[in-house]
């Protein structure tokens, strides 16, 4: 197997996804084996990658041979030909890897490979659209979705906390957020908001909570 050792990740797929996914994770050192069934697009990732290879993933003796029961994680990327990404994920859970990480293009996608025993699906479209969602809505700058129940929103403090500290304010209480984090104003670094800080409506800060609530919050007072 070309790189069949720990913390080495196959990206199976190399489109827009896959592609830009395995570049990040090779420019921060990571050995990726990088799969396509598309000739051109291996050649492109030849140079960036550990290690390329052009080979249909339906193809169990093919993943067997290029160690995917060995690396620390998979990505299956393939989205549009549903069909080869539910042979792909069917085929690496039977190879024994369960530590995958799959593209799914519709709902209907994302519950088959769910069903599958899929550790982590994700749907890349819909989540980068509801964070975009809010920040062109203008009162979070970055929004971060952690689980269906609880984000991270990056926003400005109410004009009525530079009052008092934040300890004063029985935020979780009163909206359900708490403030983990600020910025001041002009500031590069950001520190751990302790309840004795008193925060300014120039400040930025870093709030967790539901969506629902994080977002009532980030739209209050401003
Ligand atoms: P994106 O929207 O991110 O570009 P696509 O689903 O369009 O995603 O692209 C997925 C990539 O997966 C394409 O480069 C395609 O060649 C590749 N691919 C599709 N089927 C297979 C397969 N059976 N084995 C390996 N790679 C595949």
């Amino acid at each position: 197997a070309p790189l069949a050792q720990h913390g080495a990740v196959a990206v199976i797929g190399l489109g827009r996804f896959g592609g830009s996914l395995a570049s990040e994770l090779a420019a921060h050192g990571v050995d990726v084996i990088g799969i396509d069934i598309d000739e051109a697009v291996v050649a492109h990732y030849a140079e960036t990658l550990a290690f390329v290879s052009r080979a249909d993933s339906t193809d169990e003796a093919v993943l067997r041979q290029l160690g995917i029961d060995e690396v620390s994680r998979v990505v299956i990327a393939i989205g549009s030909d549903l069909e080869a990404s539910i042979l792909t994920a069917s085929k690496i859970l039977k190879i024994g890897n369960r530590h995958i990480w799959a593209k799914a293009i519709s709902q209907t996608h994302a519950e088959i490979l769910d069903q599958l025993g899929i550790e982590n699906v994700i749907r890349p479209d819909n989540d980068m659209g509801r964070r975009l969602a809010h920040l062109i809505r203008g009162h979070m700058s970055d929004f971060l979705p952690i689980s269906d129940d609880f984000v991270l929103a990056r926003t400005t403090p109410p004009t009525r906390f530079s009052d008092s500290p934040l300890g004063s304010f029985d935020l979780r209480g009163t909206y359900g957020v708490t403030v983990v984090a600020f910025r001041r104003s002009g500031d590069e670094h950001w520190d751990i908001a302790d309840q004795d800080v008193t925060l300014y409506a120039e400040d930025e800060m870093l709030i967790a909570g539901t969506p629902r609530k994080v977002e009532d919050f980030s739209a209050f007072d401003k």
